[in-house]
């Protein structure tokens, strides 16, 4: 977590030849798409300007798709991208962010509940370097700020399907309460269940941290906090 010198709620990772970095986006005039995302991280991180954003319109699901040039991708929730010079993206406002290197290939998932519950991660990892990942040291994930346990209160329903893809630890029960999600931490493991060797996260709840956006906090008029990868 670098954010301390930035100007802006950011956090950078440099793996030559990656770039993975995450950044919470005031909307300006009401939006701000990831192109202006892109051009706000360029302010900080200059070797941002000479990429081009791809992304997908997310839909809490678990498809995977490539992405071979800059803008919308189509629908899904993990982008794959293998060409230099184009950043995988993906945005959020509670929701997990998740960026992974494997090879020649980056991925920028969203990683909600539904997501997670239904396989996302898995569906990108089996579609990194064209199919034929294999685990190793030479892989490697980041986890971007997302909603904390102490601030995700779910139902039993939810808890239990999240529960059942990540392991026990990833709910907090307590008699009287509705249980408590870690949704990152249910990342976390899953990414290691699959045989990524290196896991990073951002330790930051973003409904705790009022720099970063959170659905639950501000509700409509949340921005949205972008994850960009690229090579
Ligand atoms: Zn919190």
């Amino acid at each position: 977590m670098a954010a301390a010198s930035y100007s802006r709620p950011l956090a950078v990772y440099r793996r030559p030849p990656v770039w993975a970095a995450f950044l919470g986006v005031v909307p300006q005039g009401g939006a701000a798409g990831p192109e202006d995302a892109l051009g706000a991280l360029a302010d900080e991180v200059p070797a941002a300007a000479s990429v081009a954003p791809a992304w997908l319109r997310q839909r809490h699901g678990a498809d995977a798709l490539r992405a071979t040039g800059p803008g919308p991708a189509g629908d899904g929730d993990a982008l794959i991208v293998s060409e230099s010079g184009l950043a995988a993206t993906v945005f959020v406002a509670d929701c997990v962010p998740v960026l992974i290197a494997a090879g020649d290939s980056v991925a920028a998932v969203h990683a909600g509940w539904r997501g997670l519950a239904s396989g996302v991660l898995a569906s990108a990892v089996h579609g990194l370097n064209g199919g034929s990942f294999s685990a190793g040291a030479s892989v490697e994930a980041w986890i971007g700020p997302a909603i904390g346990p102490c601030c995700y209160e779910v139902g039993e329903d939810v808890a239990v399907q999240v529960e059942a893809r990540s392991g026990p630890e990833v709910v907090t029960r307590r008699s009287g309460r509705k249980p408590h999600l870690d949704l990152p931490l249910a990342a976390s493991r899953q990414l290691a269940g699959l045989g990524v060797a290196r896991v990073s996260t951002v330790d930051r709840c973003v409904r705790c941290s009022p720099d970063w956006w959170s659905y639950r906090r501000d509700g409509a008029r949340a921005g949205r906090n972008y994850g960009f990868i690229w090579r």
